[in-house]
């Protein structure tokens, strides 16, 4: 027996769910099939339990240094158990969350791992998904007129460097830490070993970063890496930059050792964990592209703007087509793919106006071009930047290292990035991105009346720094 539907979707996770809701919206049969958990990684091993744990870490730190605010505690003690608690909460509450959505979209879960079979005498494009339930029942045959394939990522690892979970982790393993190791290298300083060292060194652990580039978070703005790089020294995180692994001299003993070529000198390193982030791959074995005519490219789903792969019903979005592999953009490219299938003409995303952000403390967060990345598309570039130093709030807060640095053209006054780091910039950045949708001038940044004391009063100064105006500074 099989069951039609306007739409399946392979994948829960941010992407395929959100797609889902929006194809209910629009009238669509849908289906979606999880092997896991709804909300997929980013609700279960991403952003919403990473940032549970980094918000636990904050909070410590900040309650050992309430002497500075005048209050002493003189028995602060971390109970991980209890943060872990914590974490498990905030992670269930929002599982309900979507389960609830989807039943409020009548929109059917089926639980197991779906694989496409191709082409059937039912339905020729694009054929049968059969469904290996979690249950053990017999597997369920759908009949879909669409499919999109919203399968996910998983962590990249290095040859020689295995996952044994007690050693060697990736994010995945370091999530359900029971307990904190006393000390830890991590392997790539990218966006989750960045904001793994900033957790793990506000709960107290010495933590080592080792990062192939010649800085941290290489793909952000150089002053942001360099700023994020001064302040993590500050903090105690020792920071190694063009640092080439040598997977072979890993030793597991009561801890784990490895040597790193830095500046063509042998290093050794010895810590009780080694967190491996080296970025993240794309979920596309198994699902039965062999029985279509999908194309991969560089392990990735290869599609259009309308995310269509080469089999025009098969839509391809999130981590499994690479690109940005952020949660933001897994959603919109969700939406986009359906309202394209439902015959909505869709609002097409534009990359460059996606904000992206680091959760480390302090936090980095961007929108736009680099200002290499602008003077390496040809333009010629203004910059304005403010320190945190000269904003009120951010004294008040008593977070007053960082600074905001736009990234303007100095033929026509575009703003072409925003780049921030300091206090409470991930929410910050929401006006830098509002500003690059609505094309607005640093002029009109400016002129956007800023309340004071606020935090935001740095997006004004920063605007007015532009043109040599700032007030503060
Ligand atoms: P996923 O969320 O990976 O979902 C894919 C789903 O497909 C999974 O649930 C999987 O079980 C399921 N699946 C796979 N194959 C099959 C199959 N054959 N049948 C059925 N189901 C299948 N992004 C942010 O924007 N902000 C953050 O703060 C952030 N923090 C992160 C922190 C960490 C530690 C990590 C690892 C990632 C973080 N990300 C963050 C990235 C974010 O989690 C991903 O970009 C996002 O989850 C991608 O969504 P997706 O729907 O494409 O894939
Ligand atoms: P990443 O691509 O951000 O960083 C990987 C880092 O590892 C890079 O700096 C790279 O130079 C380095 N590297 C690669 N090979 C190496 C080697 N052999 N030795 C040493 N360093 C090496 O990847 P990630 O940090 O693993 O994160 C994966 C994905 O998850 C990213 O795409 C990111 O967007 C997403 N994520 C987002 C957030 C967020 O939005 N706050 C948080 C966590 C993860």
């Amino acid at each position: 027996m099989a069951t039609e539907y306007d739409l399946v979707i392979l994948g829960g996770g941010t992407g395929g769910y959100v797609a889902a809701i929006r194809a209910a919206q629009l009238g669509l049969k849908t289906a979606v099939v999880e092997k896991e958990k709804l909300g997929g990684t980013c609700l279960h091993k991403g952003c919403i339990p990473s940032k549970a744990l980094l918000r636990s870490a904050e909070i410590y730190a900040t309650v050992k240094r309430s002497e500075e605010f005048g209050i002493t505690v003189s028995d602060a003690a971390l109970n991980f158990a209890k943060v872990q608690e914590r974490k498990e909460k905030i992670v269930s509450q929002l599982h309900k969350g979507v389960q609830h959505l989807m039943k409020k979209g009548k929109i059917d879960v089926y639980e197991g791992k779906g694989r496409i079979l191709g082409p059937s005498i039912f339905s020729p494009l694009p054929g049968t998904i059969s469904v290996e339930m979690n249950s053990g029942c017999d597997n369920e045959m759908l009949i879909p007129k669409n499919v999109l394939l919203a399968t996910g990522s998983r962590p990249r690892t290095l040859p020689g460097l295995d996952i044994d979970g007690e050693y060697v982790l990736t994010s995945d393993e370091a999530l359900v830490f029971k307990e904190l190791p006393s000390s830890i290298i991590i392997v790539g300083g990218g966006v989750i070993g960045v904001e793994w060292a900033s957790m793990l060194t506000d709960f107290g652990v010495s933590v080592t970063i080792l990062e192939y580039a010649e800085r941290i978070l290489p793909t952000e703005d150089a002053e942001i890496s360099k700023e994020m790089e001064r302040l993590f020294k500050k903090k105690g995180i020792q920071v190694n930059t063009g640092a080439k692994v040598l997977p072979e001299t890993l030793q597991k003993e009561n801890g784990v050792t490895i040597t790193a070529m830095i500046n063509e000198k042998l290093c050794e390193f010895q810590g009780d964990k080694l967190l491996l982030s080296v970025g993240r791959q794309a979920n596309v074995e198994g699902i039965g592209l062999e029985n279509t005519d999908v194309v991969l490219e560089n392990g990735v789903i290869k599609t259009n703007e309308y995310y269509q792969t080469k089999e025009s019903h098969i839509y391809a979005i999130g981590d499994c087509i690479g690109g940005i592999q952020l949660a933001h953009v897994a959603s919109h490219e969700g939406m986009t793919a359906v309202e394209h299938l439902a015959g909505v003409m869709p609002h097409l995303l534009d990359y460059s106006l996606i904000p992206s952000c680091v959760y480390s403390h302090p936090e980095a967060a961007k929108v736009g071009f680099t200002e290499a990345e602008a003077i390496a598309k040809g333009y010629k570039v203004k910059i304005g930047k403010f320190s945190f130093r000269a904003i009120g709030k951010a004294l008040v807060f008593g977070e007053s290292d960082g600074f905001v640095k736009i990234v303007a053209n100095a033929e026509n006054d575009d703003v072409l990035g925003v780049h921030m780091i300091g206090p409470n910039v991930t929410d910050l950045i929401s006006e830098a991105g509002l500003a690059r949708v609505l094309d607005a001038t640093p002029w009109e940044i400016a002129h956007s009346i800023h309340p004071h004391p606020s935090l935001s009063e740095i997006m004004g100064e920063a605007a007015l720094a532009v043109d040599g105006k700032a007030i503060h500074g």
